[in-house]
């Protein structure tokens, strides 16, 4: 039985468009403009339509990766977050806070970096 949930583009644009998300059988089936959403009003572009296949597509990595003498190999959720915590943490130590904020790509054309 199919069922609809609201929810938002987790995309790296900061519109965050409300969505109306069609899951049947534990699988996304469509990805939709939530017309009840106060700012987006069911409006939503491409990339955040395009959703589904990602969701879906038989390439989508599942668990992390890392890459070990040229070859990515599987790593546990907790070896994966305890090394990127532990690289963000110095590189904050070192370069500053800036240093460790993710973005990029268009939308917001990502933060100023503050002097
Ligand atoms: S404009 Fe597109 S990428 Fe940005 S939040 Fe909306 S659906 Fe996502």
């Amino acid at each position: 039985m199919a069922e609809v949930y609201h929810s938002a583009c987790p995309l790296n644009c900061w519109d965050s468009c409300g969505f109306n998300v069609t899951v049947e059988d534990g699988k996304v089936t469509k990805v939709e403009g939530d017309p009840e959403h106060p700012i987006t009003k069911g409006k939503i572009c491409g990339r955040g339509r395009m959703l589904e296949q990602r969701a879906n597509s038989d390439t989508r990595l599942l668990y992390p990766l890392k890459k070990i003498n040229g070859k990515f190999e599987r790593i546990s959720w907790e070896a994966a977050l305890d090394e990127i915590a532990a690289t963000m943490k110095q590189n904050k130590e070192k370069y500053g806070s800036a240093s460790i904020l993710h973005s990029h790509d268009y939308a917001n054309g990502g933060l100023p970096v503050q002097p």
